[in-house]
């Protein structure tokens, strides 16, 4: 899966959310975040972020930040 990650706070753009070809991404308190069991990991949105905030989980150090996805994309 691809996850938001810190960069995202704050960030207003939605580049990443028009691109995702499974819509799912979600509304955070102040990111958005990515529902780590509906990402179908295609990698479309990580270029289109202009704040460099979308990572694969492959990447070191990323399980506090799929639970954080989780987390606030299982609110809605
Ligand atoms: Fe959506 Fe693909 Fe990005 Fe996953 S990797 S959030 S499916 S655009």
């Amino acid at each position: 899966t691809y996850v938001v990650t810190d960069n995202c706070i704050m960030c207003k753009y939605t580049d990443c959310v028009e691109v995702c070809p499974v819509d799912c991404f979600y509304e955070g308190e102040n990111t958005l975040v990515i529902h780590p069991d509906e990402c179908i990991d295609c990698g479309v949105c990580e270029p289109e972020c202009p704040a460099d905030a979308i990572r694969p989980d492959t990447e070191p150090n990323m399980d506090s930040w799929v639970e954080f996805n989780r987390k606030y994309s299982e609110q809605w």
